[in-house]
């Protein structure tokens, strides 16, 4: 008898991987940009260096931002952390409620 792995959660796994990294990166990316202009403005003594930081911070937090906002879900193939226009990081999918982690609470009997 062959299962069926498309709707079971360990078949999300990939996905909802990158999903999670894409998540890291972003907060990760927060909070690395306070001591990072601060430390810039104590090394240079320069505002313009420390634009410069800002700038590529910037530039790193859309980036990011883009790349989590158009992450799709596993099961439903929308994307995940957006519904319509608006963007939220809820730790479940924004359109079939898949969590972020449903992968990791699988059950013996739905492998
Ligand atoms: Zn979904």
């Amino acid at each position: 008898m062959e299962h069926d792995t498309s709707s079971s959660p360990i078949a999300y796994k990939p996905l909802l991987a990158v999903i999670r990294r894409r998540r890291w990166y972003l907060w990760a990316l927060i909070i690395v940009y306070m001591p990072a202009s601060v430390l810039t403005l104590q090394l240079t003594q320069s505002y313009k260096a420390t634009g410069l930081v800002l700038l590529i911070w910037l530039i790193l937090l859309c980036t990011v931002v883009t790349l989590t906002a158009i992450a799709k879900c596993p099961r439903c193939g929308d994307n995940f952390h957006m519904r319509n226009s608006t963007l939220s990081y809820f730790r479940k999918c924004r359109h079939c409620g898949l969590h972020l982690c449903a992968d990791k609470t699988v059950l013996p009997s739905e492998i």
